[in-house]
C-alpha cells in the first residue's frame, strides 16, 4: 500500500517543502525581474539646446538626474526645449510627457510677471540637511525662527496666506534672519486649487503676490501642498509641473518627514521618524509644520537640530540652484 507507506510521508514531506520553500522563492524571483523591467522601461528624455544641438539624448530619469546634479546640462537648456516652438524635438517631447500642446495654451498668457530665473545648474551638498517648515506664518514660527538663530542654521519656510499684521511681520522676519521664503498655496484648499491648471495658478499668484507685498521678496521656489503627486492632482499634475517649470520655478518634495502633520503625532514620533530617517541620507530635505497649531513640533526642532549636528550633518536653506528632491519627476 503507498497510502500511509513511509514512501508516502517522504513524499508528502517532499511536497509540503516544495509549497512552502521553493514556490516563494520562484515567485520572489519572478516578480522581482518584472519590477526591474518596469524599472528599466522609463520614458527616454532627449535634451536639445536652442541651436539644435543635441545634449544628450534617450536619458532614463537616473541618468537624467545624474547628468543633471554633474551639470553637463542647464534647466535653462530643459526649459528652452519645453519651450521653443515648430515642429521639433521639443515640441514632441512637450507633448509625449505633458499630453499637452506645448503652445497656445490659454494659462500660458496669464500672470505676464509671474516669472523668475531659472537656475543654470543645480548643486548637490553631501551630508546636508535641510529643514523645511510648511503652513506658516503663525505664532509657532517666532520660536522656530528663535531656535534657528541660536544655532546659526538658515531653514526654508513654505507659506500659505495669512493677511494678519502679525503674519506679514513674520515673513518680514523669516527674510531678515535670513531665511528662504517659498510657496505652498494661497488657500491651501486641495479641492480648489487642484480643480485646474488655471485654478492653481491664480491660487500661486495670489501667494507670490502676498510674499512679495509683504516683504519685497520675489519667491523662486515651491512646494505643492500634499507634494508634487497627491491623490488630488492626478489628473494635472504633469501640467502643472511643466507650466511652473516653463515660468522658472523650481519645486521641492521631501525624502524626509516627521509626519507632525498626523493629529496624532508626538514629540517621540516626530523626534523618532526623522533620526530614523537620517540615519544613512547623505543629504536630507524635511517636512516638517509651522501652522498654528503645531505646537508639538516647536517643541522638537531643538532637540533635532542638536542630534543632527553631532551626527555630522550641516544645516542650509533651499535656493533654486539646489538639486531638487521630488516625487515626480516629468518621466
Ligand atoms: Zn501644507
Amino acid at each position: 500500500m503507498y497510502f500511509g507507506s513511509v514512501r508516502f510521508f517522504k513524499h508528502l514531506i517532499f511536497a509540503v517543502l516544495i509549497v512552502i520553500i521553493i514556490v516563494p522563492i520562484f515567485l520572489s524571483i519572478f516578480f522581482a525581474t518584472r519590477l526591474k523591467n518596469v524599472e528599466k522601461k522609463q520614458a527616454p528624455i532627449i535634451i536639445k539646446s536652442k541651436t539644435n544641438d543635441e545634449i544628450a539624448k534617450d536619458l532614463t530619469i537616473d541618468d537624467y538626474c545624474e547628468l543633471f546634479s554633474k551639470g553637463n546640462f542647464t534647466i535653462e537648456q530643459l526649459l528652452n526645449s519645453l519651450n521653443s516652438t515648430g515642429n521639433d524635438i521639443s515640441d514632441t517631447l512637450f507633448k509625449k510627457h505633458f499630453s499637452v500642446e506645448s503652445k497656445d495654451l490659454d494659462y500660458q498668457k496669464k500672470y505676464p510677471d509671474l516669472y523668475t530665473k531659472a537656475p543654470t545648474q543645480f548643486s548637490v551638498k553631501e551630508k546636508t540637511i535641510y529643514l523645511s517648515f510648511d503652513d506658516g506664518p503663525s505664532s509657532n514660527t517666532r520660536q522656530i525662527l528663535d531656535i534657528l538663530d541660536k544655532y546659526n542654521i538658515k531653514a526654508t519656510f513654505f507659506v500659505v496666506g495669512n493677511e494678519s499684521e502679525q503674519g506679514k511681520e513674520l515673513l518680514r522676519e523669516i527674510v531678515k534672519r535670513g531665511h528662504t521664503i517659498g510657496i505652498h498655496s494661497y488657500c491651501h484648499n486641495y479641492n480648489i486649487i487642484y480643480q485646474s491648471v488655471d485654478a492653481y495658478l491664480d491660487d500661486f499668484y495670489r501667494d507670490y503676490n502676498y510674499v512679495l507685498n509683504a516683504t519685497g521678496v520675489k519667491p523662486q521656489i515651491f512646494r505643492f501642498p500634499g507634494g508634487s503627486v497627491n491623490s488630488y492632482n492626478q489628473t494635472i499634475y504633469k501640467q502643472i509641473i511643466a507650466e511652473m517649470c516653463r515660468r522658472g520655478f523650481v519645486y521641492y518634495d521631501w525624502n524626509i518627514s516627521g509626519e507632525d502633520a498626523s493629529p496624532t503625532a508626538t514629540w517621540t514620533s516626530i523626534y523618532n521618524n526623522i533620526i530614523k530617517a537620517t540615519k544613512n541620507a547623505s543629504r536630507g530635505l524635511i517636512l516638517l509644520h509651522d501652522g498654528p497649531d503645531k505646537g508639538t513640533t516647536v517643541t522638537v526642532v531643538e532637540d533635532l537640530i542638536k542630534e543632527l549636528i553631532k551626527s555630522g550633518y550641516t544645516f542650509d536653506k533651499l535656493t533654486n540652484d539646489v538639486k531638487p528632491i521630488i516625487f515626480g519627476y516629468i518621466d
